[in-house]
């Protein structure tokens, strides 16, 4: 049985991390989670808490053969189990897109082999319990709203930058899915009019300029190299884009994470936030903020724990209620006002 939608509270990965719980009732039992990439497959029990443990994770396999790579999945999943304790609930699994709503065909960029491959119903065959799968980054969202910088917000938006640049949306509480499932590709919101070229045919996209391969390209230099110019300007772009979906969603929270946003910092959160304040001049989207990711190297998987915890109906997982005090969150509800 997937685990109750509202009133946990959070501990992600240690003790520092803390909250106290106010779960009324029985305690859920733990998740499976499964974060399944283009160049690393990883998987991890999670906590009713969101505290990551057993994780285990490989190199996603080179070939062209679908069975390689989802052997590889069920190895470092049959590892995870082996070392977890009886009484999973449920398993979530958060994979690159595109997919078929429900994740029952997955067909993800960067993994070839996988073309319509039925991720879902193969991997709720060898686990046993209920599997959900998502896209990555609306997991992650799900991920920032139950333990990380939007615990207690029920209207943000979540993002990553990093290789590419995917985002997920909760809306009166809940996950927007879209008619394929594909709702909150915020990587491909035009900032640019003429701008580079993207992989998906159009031109200035917020991927095609900010993405850690955009910026080698354009600028000769790995992202982690990049001068203070080319992180205010990546942040500015980001904010641009942010503020587009803020005044069409009637929404006053992003939450950023990946490697070249978080990578890039303070530098990089200061411009996007001037650029939002710029651009967010509507009497409800005034005052908007955009804040760092708060799970870190753990999004993924927390993200895909989030996923199984939250069920079919994608029902944001975390309203703590009055009383509650967000861990990483708390500049941007004080921004809210
Ligand atoms: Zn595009």
């Amino acid at each position: 049985m997937v685990s109750a939608s509202h009133g946990t509270g959070c501990v992600v990965a240690s003790t520092t991390r803390s909250r106290s719980s106010n779960l009324i009732g029985e305690q859920p039992a733990d998740l499976l989670a499964v974060d399944i990439g283009g160049s690393k497959l990883a998987a991890a029990v999670v906590g009713a808490r969101g505290e990551v443990r057993c994780r285990r994770a490989v190199a996603t396999p080179l070939t062209s053969d679908p069975e390689e790579v989802f052997g590889a999945v069920v190895g470092i999943v049959d590892h995870v189990l082996a070392e977890a304790p009886p009484g999973l609930s449920a398993c979530g699994v958060g994979c690159g897109g595109p997919m078929t709503a429900g994740g029952e065909a997955v067909s993800p960029l960067n993994i070839p082999a996988w073309r319509r491959f039925p991720l879902r119903s193969r991997l709720a065959a060898h686990v046993g319990v209920p599997v959900v799968v998502d896209n990555d980054a609306k997991a992650l969202a799900l991920g920032e709203g139950w333990c990380g910088a939007a615990v207690g917000q029920e209207n943000y938006l979540a993002m990553v930058v990093s290789t590419g640049v995917g985002g997920g949306l909760v809306v009166d509480g809940r996950l927007l899915g879209g008619a394929a499932g594909n709702a909150g590709h915020i990587g491909h919101l035009i900032v640019e009019p003429g701008g580079r070229k993207c992989r998906c045919g159009a031109r200035g996209c917020l991927e095609a300029e900010v993405s850690g391969p955009s910026i080698l390209a354009a600028t000769g230099r790995p992202p982690a190299d990049a001068d203070l110019a080319v992180r205010r300007w990546a942040g500015r772009l980001v904010g641009r884009a942010v503020a587009s979906v803020a005044n069409l969603l009637d929404l006053r929270l992003a939450v950023v994470a990946g490697s070249v946003a978080l990578g890039f910092g303070e530098p990089f959160f200061a411009a996007a936030q001037a650029e939002l304040d710029r651009l967010c001049r509507l009497d409800f989207s005034r005052g908007s903020a955009i804040v760092p990711g708060g799970l870190g190297g753990d999004g993924p998987l927390v993200g895909a724990a989030a996923l199984a915890r939250s069920g079919p109906t994608r029902e944001a997982p975390s309203y703590p209620g009055p009383g509650a005090s967000p861990r990483q969150s708390a500049g941007a509800v004080d921004a809210l006002g």
